[in-house]
C-alpha cells in the first residue's frame, strides 16, 4: 500500500514521507501507522535503516487485513501482492510530486508537546487528515519532499522507459517539471548547455577525506568547459553535516573515503558553474545532498 495514516502525526503520508520524518525524529515507532481506510494496523518496512542497506525501499506492510469492505483490500488482492509490485507499476496519469525546498517552520514534535485543551478523540482527527488528504486526490494526491532522497529513491521506482515518461513530474516553486529532466547525470555534457536553474546531478564518484576532516566528492564522469574535461566536485564541511543532525551521512563518507574506486552514486541538487580551473557544485543544506550505492 502507498499511503498509511500516521498515529504520531496525525497525517496520512507515504513511506518515503514516514521515512524522512523518522530521520527527523518526528515519527519514533514505525508501528504507529494504520490503513487511512478501515483502520488495518501497518508497520514501516526498513524505517530505521540506511538507505545502503535496503534492498527494496521503504514500504508499507499491514499487520493485519484490511476490512472486507476496505478499497485497499480489493485492490491489494487483484494487484501483484500487497505491498509488492506497486513500486515498479508505471503511472498512467500524469502525477505531480512537491519539492519543499524549505521545511515547515513549527516541527510536528513542538505541535505535539502543546497541550490540546480539549482534546479531540483520535477518531475525529483521522477523520479530518482522510478528509483533507481525499479532497487532495487520496491515492492519486502529491507526495511531498523535503530533502532530495525521497525523490531520488521515487526516482528510481519510476518507470522512465515507459511511453508517457513526462507525465511524473516534481513540482517545485510551483512550477512543474518533469523527474526524467529533473535528473541530469553528469556525463560530459558543456557545462554552457546545462539548465540556469539547479538540478539534481547525479552519478558515481570519488569521496575523499582532506587533511583538515572535511570531504569532497569528486565525480567520476566530467563537464565540459571549453573543451577542456573537468570531473565536478562537491565540497562537504564535515562540521556542518554534524550540525544538521545527519552524523549517519558522516558515517558513510568515511565508509566511502577508504575506497579509492568511485563506489558511491552522489547526488546534488545544486547548479554547477566554473571557477579557476574547477567545476564546484555548492551545497546550501545537507537535504540537498545524497549519496547511496545504486544498482546497475
Ligand atoms: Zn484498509
Amino acid at each position: 500500500m502507498e499511503f498509511a495514516y500516521s498515529l504520531e502525526l496525525e497525517e496520512i503520508m507515504d513511506a518515503e514521507e514516514a521515512y524522512d520524518h523518522y530521520q527527523h525524529q518526528r515519527i519514533r515507532d514505525k508501528t504507529a501507522f494504520e490503513c487511512p481506510n478501515c483502520g488495518a494496523r501497518v508497520t514501516t518496512v526498513n524505517l530505521g535503516k540506511l538507505r545502503q542497506e535496503m534492498k527494496r525501499g521503504v514500504h508499507y506492510r499491514l499487520v493485519e487485513p484490511h476490512a472486507p469492505n476496505c478499497p485497499y483490500s480489493a485492490a491489494s488482492t487483484a494487484g501483484a501482492g500487497e505491498g509488492k509490485g506497486e513500486a515498479s507499476r508505471p503511472f498512467k496519469s500524469e502525477r505531480v510530486d512537491v519539492f519543499h525546498l524549505e521545511r515547515p517552520q513549527a516541527t510536528p514534535t513542538q505541535r505535539k508537546v502543546k497541550p490540546k485543551p480539549e482534546a479531540e478523540p483520535a477518531e475525529k482527527t483521522k477523520e479530518k487528515a482522510v478528509a483533507v488528504w481525499r479532497a487532495k486526490g487520496g491515492t492519486e494526491s502529491p507526495r511531498n519532499y523535503y530533502s532530495i532522497s525521497g525523490l531520488v529513491s521515487r526516482y528510481f521506482q519510476l518507470d522512465l522507459a515507459s511511453d508517457e515518461p513526462d507525465l511524473q513530474k516534481i513540482k517545485l516553486a510551483n512550477w512543474p517539471i518533469a523527474y526524467r529532466e529533473f535528473f541530469c547525470p553528469v556525463n560530459e555534457q558543456p557545462l554552457d548547455r546545462l539548465s540556469g536553474y539547479p538540478r539534481i546531478y547525479w552519478g558515481k564518484a570519488f569521496i575523499n577525506q582532506l587533511a583538515n576532516g572535511d570531504y569532497q566528492a569528486r565525480f567520476a564522469q566530467h563537464l565540459l568547459y571549453r573543451g577542456e574535461e573537468i570531473k565536478p566536485s562537491v565540497y562537504l564541511r564535515a562540521e556542518k553535516i554534524e550540525q544538521s543532525g545527519k552524523s549517519h551521512l558522516l558515517k558513510k563518507l568515511k565508509d566511502y573515503a577508504k575506497s579509492h574506486r568511485p563506489e558511491a552514486t552522489v547526488f546534488v541538487y545544486s547548479k554547477p558553474y566554473y571557477n579557476k580551473g574547477y567545476i564546484n557544485l555548492n551545497l546550501a543544506n545537507f537535504d540537498f545532498f545524497d549519496l547511496r550505492e545504486v544498482e546497475e
